[in-house]
C-alpha cells in the first residue's frame, strides 16, 4: 500500500516554493517615464492634463464604444453609472449574489435595493431566466458581472427586461473579453472596469466608465466631476455629482498597462488551457470551469476550478484551499454569497422595509465546489503550471476518497 503524503499544512514539505509572476507588474522603462514624466510637467490632476482624456479614447476604443469617463475606483464608477442611467432612491437593481461584495454596496450607494438573481450552474454568471422572474415595476436597472472574464449573456437578459431598464456592465474582471465577438464594455447601457492592484491592468486603483451613448456619457461625465457640464463654468453645477476623478499619474500608467493587455491575457489563455489539460491528465474530480460558447474572448481574471469533494475526503472549498496556499499554490475559496450578507440585506431594509429576500439555490450549490487562481499565476511558464495540479493531486493522495478507495 502506497504511504499517504503529509500535507505542507500538517508539517510536511511545501510542495512549491518559487512564488509565482509578480502583480502589478514589473513596470516597463516607457511607463516609467511617463510617471515621471507628468511628476515634471506639474500638471497631476485630470483638470488640465491630457493623460486622462487619451487614456479614456484609447480605453473606449479598445473596447468598442466612443465615449470614457476615468474614475478613482470601479465601486465610485458602478455608483456613477447607476446614477447616469436615472436609478433613484428606493429602485430595484438586479445583481447576481456571487461577485465582489462592491456590485451589491454600489447600489446601495445610490440608494437602491440589490435583488438579486440567480446564477446558472455551468457558467456561474447570473441566469438571464433567473432575472426574467426578478423584474418588478420599481427594477430600474440590472447589472450583470462578468465573472472572473467570462462575459454575462447580455443579449439574453436584454431579451427578457422591459425596454426601460438599463444594463451597466461590472465589467471590473472582463479587460479585453468579449461576447460573440462584441467587446465586454459595448454590450450594455454603461460598463463599468476596474484598475484596482489585482485586475489586469493597473494603476493601484482606478476604475473607468464607458459607453456608446453621448447623453449617458454627459450624465456619467458630471456626476463624476461634481455635477458640472462639459464646457461649462466652473460653478455651474446643473445636476448633482461628486469629485470621482482619477489623477494624471494613473492615467500614465494606464496608457501604457492598456498596450500590454492583448499580449499577457494571450499569455494567460495559453496558461488556463494548459492547465485545463493537465487537470485532465492528473486530477480526477477537478476541472478548470470552461468557458462559455459566447465568450469569444475571455477576460483570464481567474481560473476557477470546480471540484467534487467527495474525491478530496469530503473537503470543503475553504480547507482545500487554505491546503494549497500551504502547498505555496496562492488558490482562493472566492466570494461569500451576497444574497446571505447580513449588512447587506440591513441596508437594504432601511431604504425599503418591505424589501424581500431572494433564494438563489443553484448559486448554494455550486459556489462551495469552486477554488480559484489569481490572473498572475496565469503568467507563469508552462513547466510552474504542473505544481499546480502537482498540488492538487497530492492532497487527493493525502485525504483520499470518501467513497471506499481501498484505504483502510
Ligand atoms: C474589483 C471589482 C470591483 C470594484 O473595483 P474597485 O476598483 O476595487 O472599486 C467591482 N466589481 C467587481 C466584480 C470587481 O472584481
Amino acid at each position: 500500500m502506497k504511504k499517504r503524503p503529509t500535507l505542507a499544512l500538517h508539517g510536511g514539505e511545501r510542495l512549491r516554493t518559487k512564488p509565482f509572476p509578480q502583480w502589478p507588474p514589473v513596470p516597463t522603462e516607457g511607463e516609467r517615464a511617463a510617471l515621471l514624466e507628468v511628476l515634471d510637467s506639474g500638471v497631476w490632476g485630470s483638470r488640465d492634463g491630457t493623460r486622462g482624456v487619451e487614456f479614456a479614447r484609447r480605453f473606449a476604443e479598445r473596447h468598442g464604444v466612443r465615449f470614457g469617463v476615468t474614475v478613482a475606483n470601479a465601486t465610485l464608477g458602478l455608483f456613477a453609472a447607476l446614477r447616469a442611467a436615472g436609478v433613484r432612491r428606493g429602485d430595484e437593481v438586479i445583481i447576481p449574489p456571487y461577485t465582489f461584495v462592491a456590485t451589491a454596496t454600489a447600489v446601495l450607494l445610490a440608494g437602491a435595493v440589490p435583488v438579486f438573481a440567480d446564477i446558472d450552474s455551468d457558467s456561474m454568471l447570473i441566469s438571464p431566466e433567473s432575472i426574467a422572474r426578478r423584474v418588478t415595476p420599481k427594477t430600474s436597472a440590472v447589472m450583470p458581472v462578468h465573472l472572473g472574464g467570462a462575459v454575462a449573456d447580455v443579449d439574453a437578459i436584454r431579451a427578457v427586461i422591459p425596454p426601460h431598464v438599463k444594463i451597466i456592465e461590472d465589467a471590473a474582471q472582463a479587460l479585453g473579453a468579449a461576447l460573440r465577438d462584441r467587446p465586454a464594455g459595448s454590450l450594455g447601457d454603461l460598463a463599468v472596469f476596474s484598475f484596482q492592484s489585482s485586475k489586469n491592468i493597473t494603476a493601484g486603483e482606478g476604475g473607468i466608465i464607458v459607453t456608446d451613448d453621448e447623453e449617458l456619457h454627459e450624465a456619467a461625465w458630471s456626476v463624476a466631476n461634481v455635477g458640472r457640464r462639459r464646457g461649462g463654468g466652473w460653478y455651474e453645477h446643473p445636476r448633482v455629482g461628486w469629485n470621482l476623478r482619477l489623477t494624471e499619474f494613473q492615467s500614465a500608467l494606464l496608457i501604457g498597462q492598456l498596450e500590454r493587455l492583448d499580449e499577457s491575457n494571450a499569455r494567460r489563455t495559453r496558461a488556463t488551457h494548459h492547465l485545463a489539460a493537465l487537470f485532465g491528465e492528473k486530477v480526477p474530480g477537478a476541472r478548470i470551469l470552461p468557458d462559455p460558447d459566447s465568450t469569444t474572448s475571455h477576460g483570464r481574471y481567474l481560473a476557477v476550478i470546480r471540484f467534487e469533494p467527495a474525491v478530496f475526503g469530503g473537503v470543503t472549498t475553504q480547507s482545500l484551499s487554505e491546503m494549497l496556499r500551504a502547498e505555496g499554490i496562492p488558490a482562493s475559496a472566492g466570494y461569500p454569497l451576497l444574497h446571505r450578507d447580513r449588512a447587506i440585506r440591513d441596508e437594504a431594509l432601511s431604504i425599503s422595509p418591505d424589501a424581500a429576500a431572494q433564494d438563489c439555490p443553484v448559486a448554494e450549490a455550486v459556489c462551495p465546489l469552486t477554488v480559484w487562481l489569481p490572473q498572475n499565476v496565469l503568467l507563469a511558464d508552462e513547466s510552474d503550471l504542473a505544481d499546480i495540479t502537482d498540488a492538487f493531486a497530492k492532497i487527493q493522495a493525502a485525504l483520499g476518497h470518501t467513497e471506499g478507495d481501498g484505504q483502510p
